[in-house]
């Protein structure tokens, strides 16, 4: 029999392990709704699914959990929208939480897979290769190779990549143009960069310099829009009752938090 010291790691590698110690908001489902003209939520009542959709087909980023492209496949059909339309799937970090439903969501439409170069590793062998450990979910191939600063684009829509790198090694936010209140504005998908690995971190040397570089690119942004990948980080339902996702205050409010957490816990590491 084996002992429960040497059982203990082989359960924290089952994803269906990972998966049931999960907090319920994230495989709750939460209703499919506009945020601007062309972009929809189809996450769950905390896992941010962003759908963009354009003339050429569409734009799905996160996946969610394991357990989610049942949640995101029913929130499509509120929306008409059918899943073959899709086209690419982005996310805003390798972790099981955003990742998790990719495999399923590839099949189910027949998308292609775009990943930052340090998050594409992950994503291929299944978050084996995350500094972060623990996080694991069904491999993919990954078509396409993003760059920071690139502008990509299907169709009628266009995103520039801008790597926010440090909650995972290639986590990424989304800038993009869209029409609300009538007007040309900016939207962010952003991913604030949490801490969730030691910053002394063998693993992941560049982690610092990393959060630093994160912070100085949100905080040269002004988006008009912004949603995160956590639905909480960015007060999505109060935006949702609200109707209403302007909110550049509440960005610049965000990113100095998540900066000011991250300083603190730079500022107890002890000296090398
Ligand atoms: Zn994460």
């Amino acid at each position: 029999m084996l002992k429960p010291s040497y059982l203990l790691p082989l359960l924290l590698l089952a994803p269906q392990r990972v998966a049931a110690e999960t907090p319920a908001e994230w495989s709750k489902p939460y209703p499919a709704h506009r945020i601007a003209e062309n972009v929809c939520y189809v996450g769950t009542a905390e896992l941010g699914c962003y759908l963009i959709t354009g003339s050429q087909g569409h734009i799905l980023i996160n996946t969610g959990l394991a357990d989610s492209p049942p949640l995101i496949m029913a929130s499509l059909r509120t929306l008409k929208i059918p899943p073959k339309d899709i086209r690419v799937l982005l996310t805003n970090q390798a972790h099981f939480d955003h990742v998790g439903g990719f495999a399923e969501m590839q099949k189910l439409t027949g998308a292609k897979v775009w990943a930052t170069a340090a998050d594409a590793p992950l994503l291929r062998d299944g978050g084996v290769s995350d500094p972060g450990g623990l996080s694991r979910f069904k491999a993919v191939k990954v078509d396409r190779v993003l760059k920071d600063g690139e502008v990509i684009t299907l169709g009628d829509l266009s995103l520039t990549v801008i790597a926010t790198p440090g909650h995972t090694p290639g986590s990424v936010s989304y800038l993009m143009t869209v029409q609300g209140h009538g007007q040309k504005k900016t939207l962010l998908f952003v991913n604030l960069p949490t801490v969730v690995m030691p910053l002394n971190n063998a693993k992941y040397p560049s982690i610092v310099k990393d959060l630093e570089t994160s912070f100085v690119r949100l905080k040269a942004l002004r988006p008009d829009f912004w949603v995160a990948a956590h639905a909480s980080q960015c007060g999505l339902a109060e935006k949702h009752a609200a109707g209403n996702y302007e909110d550049p205050a509440g960005y610049a409010k965000a990113v100095a938090e998540c900066e000011a957490d991250f300083l603190a816990k730079l500022r107890v590491l002890p000296p090398e």
